[in-house]
């Protein structure tokens, strides 16, 4: 059970709720958001919820049954819109693209995918400076230095930034230089780093992993909100699977079943979906036919010298080509958002 408290609410009222409820035997974690304050009661007895919604200080109470609570449909209908700052909102029922390379490589390949992307009207760009490697010996990222110089070209050309944090330390010495925290696949449960990231007040987008179902996704996000971040987007980029013609496989029925599940906006990542540039662009529509809020792929001038990733990163033409094509899905009205 969720139950939403007024705002202002005085200590005496909140604790004469929090008394009500464990008296009904629930146990309850008080959360407090940029946006709200809520209880989040869990416990097994039967009542009529009237009686909560009657007492002092109850903005309203909703009953949600699954493990996760707060970034559930079942009490928030209403999608939820991520507003960046500049006009750049992700969830507002237009499609948002993110693009940029695997890696952050020099201020040269940044300034080059900049001019590629504000061409194309996109506003946000991706690029890691911190990156999760198979092998201790590949490109490991420029590290928070690339980072300054990745943040003072975007700022300079209006651009919006989302790159990975990979552990808690992070966090701060990260925080003034990012526009969004993107969560790794690879990081997707690591619950300390999700409370970190519910202390902030940035958005983050946290993938899923690649054996992490649907639920756990969600429960991920949970730890986010029920930490005080309600800024959050979920991520597929597919999962393990015995299946080894491609990289990953792309779980296109996530797309829709998340939307569904969850209020947060949900986006697409073709280019670790399926890890195969050939393919990325059909992918990336796919999921924009199936209900995607936004897609993030990989971009760069020459993706054949890309430090990571290079083999599914789009070149520019294909990537001009790719938003041609979701830009005219979007117009003629075949995205799935519509019926969310
Ligand atoms: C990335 O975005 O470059 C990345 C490492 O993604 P993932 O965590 O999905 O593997
Ligand atoms: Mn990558």
């Amino acid at each position: 059970m969720i139950i939403q408290l007024q705002k202002n609410i005085g200590e005496i009222t909140k604790q004469q709720i929090i008394n009500t409820v464990a008296s009904m035997k629930y146990k309850s974690t008080e959360v407090n958001t940029q946006r709200g304050s809520y209880l989040v009661c869990i416990g097994k007895s039967d009542f009529d919820i009237r009686n909560i919604g009657a007492l002092e200080g109850v903005f309203d109470v909703h009953r949600v049954s699954e493990s996760y609570k707060l970034v559930s449909r079942k009490w928030k209908v209403n999608s939820t819109v991520i507003d960046l700052g500049d006009g750049v909102q992700i969830g507002d029922g237009k499609l948002s693209l993110m693009a940029g390379p695997c890696s952050i490589e020099s201020e040269e390949q940044v300034r080059s995918v900049i001019a590629h992307l504000v061409k194309n009207n996109i506003r946000i760009m991706r690029g890691g400076v911190y990156k999760p490697r198979s092998s201790p010996y590949a490109f490991r990222g420029m590290g928070i230095e690339g980072l300054k110089m990745f943040s003072s070209i975007c700022k300079e050309n209006n651009i919006k930034l989302i790159t990975e944090v990979m552990e808690v330390s992070q966090v701060n010495e990260m925080h003034d230089y990012v526009d969004v925290f993107q969560v790794g696949a690879r990081n997707s449960q690591n619950f300390n780093l999700l409370e970190a990231l519910g202390k902030v007040d940035k958005p983050v987008l946290i993938k899923r992993g690649m054996s992490v179902t649907i639920d756990e996704l969600l429960q991920s996000a949970e730890y986010i909100f029920s930490a005080g971040n309600e800024k959050l987007m979920l991520c597929e980029r597919g999962i393990r699977t015995f299946e080894n013609a491609y990289r990953n496989t792309f779980d296109i029925n996530a797309i829709q079943i998340l939307k569904d599940k969850s209020h947060l906006p949900v986006i697409a990542d073709p280019s670790h979906g399926v890890g195969i540039r050939d393919y990325v662009s059909k992918t990336g529509l796919a999921s924009v036919v199936a209900g995607a809020d936004g897609v993030i792929y990989e971009v760069h001038e020459t993706p054949e010298e890309a430090a990571s990733d290079g083999q599914q990163t789009l070149n520019f033409e294909e990537s001009a080509d790719f938003i041609k094509k979701a830009m005219l899905l979007e117009g003629l009205g075949l995205n799935g958002r519509l019926v969310f």
